[in-house]
């Protein structure tokens, strides 16, 4: 049976008992703090037992191994506290202690578990020294568990967590939702005490240059029937059928570009666009049909459609290849694109993508993305203008 509350130092804790494993020879307790005044000066506040196989954590982590090594004091009381006063949560420590058992797939330590824990199972890798591929079928299982729930704020935070694990389709999911959704500079939020846990600088900048590039896109494809329109004669009804649509798309913050309004988010700004499209259908004009008469209100539903499967998130596997190192080359990356097959090799892996996500998810040195950024610039001039 086991005690609700037991001493510690004096201090009288919640405590409970988990079974790991039925033939444990080992209890690890686990202890959290908590603040007790505005000093930050901690106190116990919850231990958990959890039995479990001593050998089983001596080869899973040298910090264990050390701790129960031939010098450990505790070979009587079978018993090794671990005091998680730097924040560690006890569900990390759950979770690390069920892979090692191979019972990683469990109710506890996958469907019930927050996300903010994904922050602390990688924070106690780092402390005890573990292999975060071991952890890497149980991170799927919980984001299968979790994928529906994902929203834009759950994101931001999770772009930390799934680039950590090497989650290829996550880290397209989550980059995809920020990219699109986020209002105004998208800059990722790490929920837990854990500070020195945070994506290279370099990741939220492309990520900010891949919602920029969307924004272009949609203004691009709103100005290129405008331009066409300008260029020839019109007469006086057609004319008036332009300013007509201008003074829509200014009345909705969509045009100019310069004033056209993302801070809402590049979907904000296709619903607005979208909203139009409907204003239009209930004066009995068919939006999806580009014809002649229809040309303007047709580039809307084009712009749209081209804007939303435009990008499809960044990707794991061209960022590795494409990241400079020491006698690295990024050959295989830049052949990709030779092969107008940017997905090659992704999309086997769960990641399937275009050329928006091939080029942003570049981690090169410098002199190269900015010859690309050229390349890519006149690339899209050629084909817009
Ligand atoms: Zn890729």
């Amino acid at each position: 049976m086991s005690d609700p509350t037991i001493d510690l130092d004096g201090v009288e804790v919640s405590h409970k008992d988990i079974e790991i494993a039925r033939d444990g020879d080992l209890t690890v307790r686990v202890i959290e703090y908590e603040e007790i005044d505005s000093d930050g000066n901690m106190e116990p506040a919850f231990a958990t037992d959890f039995c479990v196989q001593k050998e089983i954590l001596k080869k899973r982590s040298p910090v264990f191994a050390s701790m129960l090594g031939p010098h450990w004091r505790e070979g009587k009381q079978k018993l090794i506290e671990l005091h998680e006063d730097t924040g560690i949560s006890t569900t990390a420590i759950h979770v690390w202690l069920r892979i090692f058992h191979g019972d990683g797939d469990s109710k506890e330590t996958c469907g019930k578990v927050n996300h903010e824990h994904l922050w602390h199972v990688y924070e106690a890798a780092q402390k005890y020294r573990l292999e975060i591929d071991d952890a890497k079928a149980w991170f799927d299982l919980w984001w299968n568990a979790h994928e529906l729930e994902v929203d834009c704020r759950i994101a931001n935070q999770l772009l930390f967590p799934c680039w950590a694990f090497r989650h290829l389709r996550a880290f397209g999911y989550v980059t995809k939702i920020v990219v699109y959704n986020e209002a105004g500079y998208i800059s990722p939020v790490n929920p837990t005490p854990h500070k020195d846990l945070q994506l290279p600088d370099k990741i939220p900048q492309q990520l900010n240059k891949a919602k920029l590039k969307l924004k272009d896109t949609v203004q691009k494809m709103l100005w290129e029937p405008m331009a066409e329109f300008l260029q020839k004669e019109r007469s006086g009804s057609e004319d008036k059928r332009f300013v007509q649509h201008q003074r829509r798309l200014v009345r909705k913050n969509i045009w100019p570009s310069e004033k056209a309004r993302v801070d809402n988010g590049i979907e904000h700004l296709l619903e607005r666009i979208e909203s139009l499209k409907v204003d239009r259908a209930e004066e009995n004009s068919d939006l999806h049909e580009y014809t002649q008469g229809d040309h303007l209100d047709a580039s809307l539903g084009l712009a749209v459609e081209k804007t939303r499967t435009q990008f499809d998130g960044l990707c794991l596997k061209c960022m590795a290849m494409s990241e400079s190192g020491r006698g690295k080359s990024d050959e295989a990356y830049f052949a990709k694109n030779r092969r107008k097959d940017w997905d090659d090799e992704c999309r086997d892996e769960g990641m399937d993508h275009g050329d928006d996500s091939w080029f942003f998810s570049y981690l090169g040195r410098r002199p190269f993305t900015e010859r690309r950024e050229y390349w890519w610039d006149s690339w899209n001039d050629d084909r817009w203008w």
